[in-house]
């Protein structure tokens, strides 16, 4: 286990480093259905960060502080939003108003967050719609104690389809990239947005490409997740 996942690391350290130099690019290690010892591991081959999508699971695992930030990436429910800010670095999924107001309420302290983006437009996925994106931005300025560093964008899975499909796909990152630079020209106090969250296991060297600047890797450090059902 212990080589598998360095090998792993170190192998997707390589390939930031070959498509985008001396850039700085974050590698997030996903570690939803792993242990702590895992997470560990991952973070002594070099990742950057840890995410987790739920609450209750990352509360389980890292009540004591990783070595590196812990960062949430999935769906805040308000009810977990005071679990939330005691545990996590940063929240990367804020995908709705109601989100950002709670959390908002809460803090007493300035926390960093990214905007969700949901670029394919999925009923399936959480995220704001491209063009919710601006006003969304404009707004944020209420909401005192979050700073807006990033945008996360959430895509169609690549696994199982066409090349016509992918191209779509890649296309689409291409499209975020550019939404979030203009994002960025806006020039917002409250949403300097440094970070784009893009790029998963199947599709991260497309995200590199089109620009992201944080890859959220699970199955490529840590092999096939156990498929329960509930994720
Ligand atoms: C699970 C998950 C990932 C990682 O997925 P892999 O395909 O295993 O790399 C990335 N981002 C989010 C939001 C996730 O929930």
């Amino acid at each position: 286990m212990y080589e598998l996942i360095r090998d792993n690391v170190q192998r997707v350290l390589a390939i930031i480093e070959n498509l985008r130099p001396g850039e700085g690019v974050k590698l997030m290690a996903v570690t939803k259905t792993r242990t702590r010892r895992e997470a560990e591991i991952a973070i002594e081959a070099g990742v950057n960060l840890v995410g987790e999508n739920k609450v209750q699971e990352a509360m389980a695992k890292y009540r004591d502080k990783l070595a590196v930030p812990l960062h949430m990436i999935g769906h805040l429910q308000t009810n977990k939003v005071k679990y939330a800010i005691d545990l996590f670095d940063g929240i990367d999924s804020i995908d709705s108003e109601r989100v950002a107001e709670a959390l908002n309420r809460r803090l007493n302290r300035t926390m960093p967050v990214m905007l969700e983006v949901n670029a394919g437009r999925e009923e399936t996925k959480t995220g704001l719609m491209f063009e919710h994106v601006r006003p969304f931005l404009a707004k944020a300025e209420q909401w005192h104690n979050l700073l807006f560093v990033g945008m996360m964008a959430l895509f169609p899975a690549s696994a199982d389809k066409d090349i016509e499909e992918n191209k779509k796909n890649r296309d689409l990152m291409k499209e975020t990239g550019e939404l979030w630079r203009m994002s960025q020209k806006e020039g917002f106090p409250w949403a300097p947005l440094n970070e784009l969250s893009m790029g998963m296991s199947e599709d991260f060297e497309w995200a590199l490409e089109a620009g992201s600047t944080m890859i959220r890797l699970g199955t490529a450090l840590f092999g096939a997740r156990p498929k329960t059902g509930v994720l």
